[in-house]
């Protein structure tokens, strides 16, 4: 074989490789479980970025004014986020001493970090406050210009088609229910499912019907190593976890 066919072989060869997918780490409401963090606190992004996650998973909501915070629980320390004005959600206090941040603040910390955005709208009361979201949070992340560096999952059936419909051709979005076949999906431009791991433990030939669809898959909250160990055993392109660092170090022994 000359140097030339040589050349290529191996080209052929590390495009094969190329083609087996990555499994990849991402921070369910950032890296929060170590001291000095706290679930969707900028110190859980920061942190997050910090170890190389593929992603910092957080989660908004729309207050009464129309703007977008972030946090996790509907009501969290007496407030309910999609009831009550921005100023009362960001007067709440996380368990790390920071306010409770604006999705405006959490994207200012993003910018000049590495990790994804995983940015997950949680379901409203109504598709209006689901579809005003939608549009916020898709003019907010061009305006900052993360389009390439963020991917959006929600519960919700029809905020999972408004930010298709919205956001710009490609961008990756997940529904996390965990009711959709993966046919289902692929007719309604999902990137695909990012589902509880159990579903994956009931339809374990759902990943490879998703992957022979084109889709990826993703699997949240897994932070048992067992849990970790199958899901990597069965080719799922993300694990979603509060334990990042453990899921990290399983993955380097492979
Ligand atoms: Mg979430």
């Amino acid at each position: 074989m000359n140097l030339k066919k040589l050349f290529f072989a191996s080209a052929l060869l590390f495009a094969a490789c190329g083609t087996i997918q990555a499994q990849e780490v991402i921070a369910h409401r950032g890296f929060w479980t170590i001291s000095g963090s706290a679930q969707n606190s900028l110190a859980a992004l920061v942190k997050a970025d910090s170890i190389h996650c593929y992603g910092s998973e957080f989660d908004v909501w729309l207050t009464t004014d129309n703007q977008l915070v972030v946090n996790h629980d509907a009501t969290f320390k007496g407030v309910t986020m999609q009831d009550a004005t921005a100023k009362v959600c960001t007067a709440v206090q996380l368990d790390n001493g920071e306010q409770l941040p604006t999705l405006q603040q959490y994207l200012d910390k993003a910018k000049s970090l590495k990790t994804r955005l995983i940015l997950e709208l949680k379901a409203h009361k109504t598709p209006e406050q689901e579809t005003r979201a939608v549009e916020g949070i898709v003019k907010m992340i061009r305006n900052m210009g993360l389009e390439s560096r963020t991917e959006y999952i929600t519960f919700s059936k029809h905020a999972t088609k408004e930010f298709i419909r919205l956001a710009p051709k490609g961008t990756p979005v997940y529904y996390l229910t965990g009711d959709l076949t993966p046919k289902e999906l692929k007719a309604w431009g999902c990137a695909g499912p990012d589902y509880h791991f159990s579903v994956f433990q009931k339809h374990p030939e759902w990943i490879k019907e998703c992957h022979e669809l084109g889709m990826k898959v993703n699997a949240w909250t897994v932070n048992k190593a067992k849990d970790m160990e199958w899901l990597i055993s069965q080719g799922v392109d993300f694990a979603t976890t509060n334990e990042p660092v453990a899921l990290k170090a399983i993955l380097k022994k492979k």
